[in-house]
């Protein structure tokens, strides 16, 4: 299959070249090269920041629905290429097809819901204090905008920042992870097609020195981040120092709690597909089974059985359960959690290492680890096919434990009793909650986000990314 070669989009224009260069490997196949981009600059960011500025004042007197027009016509554009932007996906990332297949999806259903907010982007007219004076809110553009974005979902992440903050009339910068340039540009390419105006949305491949510059940028307003919590600390502490807002989704470390009293074969099953889905590189991933002493020896043997069963190989090839982990980093990263954890009197009750009938590619075993909540293992996000078992006494013991990491992105519980379901709901430290069902994402119109260390600032997708994206003015006239 032939390279893809990649640009950056400053101010209009595509360019491909650069003194340094990243080449992207296919981690199921590593002998092939998938993508070749420029490795940004600094300089490449300030000229991308001088695009967005100049395009900025036009770009905000496109009237709302227009605006909402394009994003509505880049989801169409995207839908007629589906089947080729999944494949790439798989290409790229590693994702199986049908897991790739859904990413679009998803975009597309996130792209549709943010053109229709163009109609909707009103403020509040509210009743005066004293007599003869009208009063209302407004929102306007508040950008232009810096979009850092990460690799496990290369398409939807770009597709559910972009949209909304086209439709709030800003202009962008969007600054991939390096692991996905080609991704990326089509993204953009599809963005174009619909018919933005040049400067609108920029691109700028790299890492942290292109991500560093887009930050301390006076001009950039603020900041949609989403990655690792560690760098998301530090993108919030460098942002507040010239008061740009951030908008950040990080990680997670998000338990699935099984109760007694459960249904365990869809607990089984809910917790499979959470946990291995993606290879577990998902923040919503689901890292921790809590289990009710009682039950948790026969729902350990079940898990166990059905995560040995997995098969693990090539996105692009049938039958196939689990891709691969996006690159040899992280796959060292994955190993080296999981050996501390034996070393540290965790057991591995299935997998912990690389599957020996598979070579040429990053794979790992889908992995379960008994464990106990102090452990490694139990407390920082793995980012990879681990899950880890955990007993727990009783209901409020679950919970305890549930709510005893900092992170708290996404949780589910498992129990056919509505008052503790409820009471899970309540006192549960967690931005997106499921009852009996697999604790992920949600609906493309519903806010997305977590609470602790998962997230900062306005929610992503749904209405509330609205006070993100915009400034909101209270506007009071005299009528007399
Ligand atoms: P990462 O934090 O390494 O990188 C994210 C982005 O920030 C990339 O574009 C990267 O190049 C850029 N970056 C890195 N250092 C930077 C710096 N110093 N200044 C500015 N930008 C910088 O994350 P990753 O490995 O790409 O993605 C995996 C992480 O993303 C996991 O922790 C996962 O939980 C998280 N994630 C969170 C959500 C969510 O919505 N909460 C969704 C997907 C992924």
């Amino acid at each position: 299959m032939s390279v893809i070669a990649c640009g950056h989009h400053i101010a209009g224009r595509w360019e491909t070249t650069g003194s340094r260069e990243i080449r992207r490997a296919n981690p199921a196949a590593t002998a092939e090269t998938v993508s070749v981009a420029p490795e940004g600059t600094a300089d490449d960011a300030r000229r991308a920041v001088d695009g967005a500025v100049a395009a900025a004042e036009s770009w905000r007197r496109v009237i709302a629905p227009e605006r909402g027009k394009i994003v509505l016509r880049a989801a169409r554009i995207l839908e007629d290429r589906l089947e080729e932007v999944a494949a790439l996906l798989t290409r790229e990332q590693g994702k199986l097809l049908v897991e790739a297949r859904a990413e679009v999806r998803r975009a597309i259903d996130i792209m549709e819901y943010s053109a229709g907010l163009g109609r909707r982007l009103g403020g509040q007219t509210l009743p005066a204090e004293v007599p003869g004076v009208f009063c209302f809110t407004q929102r306007q553009p508040a950008g232009p905008m810096a979009l850092l974005t990460p690799w496990n979902f290369p398409v939807a992440i770009p597709c559910w920042k972009i949209a909304p903050a086209l439709v709030c009339g800003d202009t962008v910068v969007l600054k991939p992870s390096p692991l996905t340039p080609a991704l990326s540009v089509r993204v953009v390419e599809i963005f174009l097609e619909a018919g933005l105006p040049p400067g609108v949305l920029g691109l700028v491949h790299g890492g942290a020195e292109v991500g560093t510059a887009l930050v301390d940028d006076r001009r950039i307003a603020g900041i949609s981040f989403t990655g690792s919590t560690k760098v998301g600390m530090a993108i919030h502490a460098a942002a507040s120092r010239r008061m740009a807002r951030t908008q950040l989704e990080m990680g997670g470390k998000n338990p699935q709690v099984v109760l007694a009293d459960a249904d365990l074969g869809p607990a089984v099953e809910a917790c499979i597909s959470a946990a291995f889905g993606s290879t577990g590189q998902r923040c919503t991933a689901t890292s921790r089974a809590i289990v009710e002493k009682s039950v948790a020896h026969e729902f350990t043997d079940r898990l166990a059985e059905r995560a040995a069963a997995l098969r693990v190989g090539r996105g692009d090839e049938p039958d196939v359960d689990m891709g691969p982990v996006v690159d040899e980093n992280r796959l060292a990263e994955v190993d080296a959690f999981v050996e501390r954890a034996r070393e540290g009197g965790a057991s591995i009750v299935v997998g912990g290492g690389r599957p020996k009938s598979l070579d040429g590619g990053h794979f790992y075993e889908a992995t379960l680890v008994k464990a106990r909540p102090e452990h490694e293992i139990a407390r920082e996000e793995v980012f990879g096919p681990v899950l880890s078992v955990i007993e727990a006494e009783d209901f409020d013991r679950a919970l305890a434990i549930a709510n005893s990491v900092d992170y708290g992105l996404c949780a589910s519980v498992f129990t056919r009793d509505v008052g503790r379901a409820l009471r899970f709901v309540d006192r549960i430290e967690a931005g997106m909650i499921h009852v009996n069902r697999p604790g992920l994402g949600g609906f493309a119109h519903f806010p997305f986000g977590g609470l602790k260390h998962s997230s900062f600032g306005a929610r992503e997708v749904g209405e509330d990314t609205l006070a993100f994206f915009t400034d909101l003015k209270s506007v009071y006239i005299n009528q007399a």
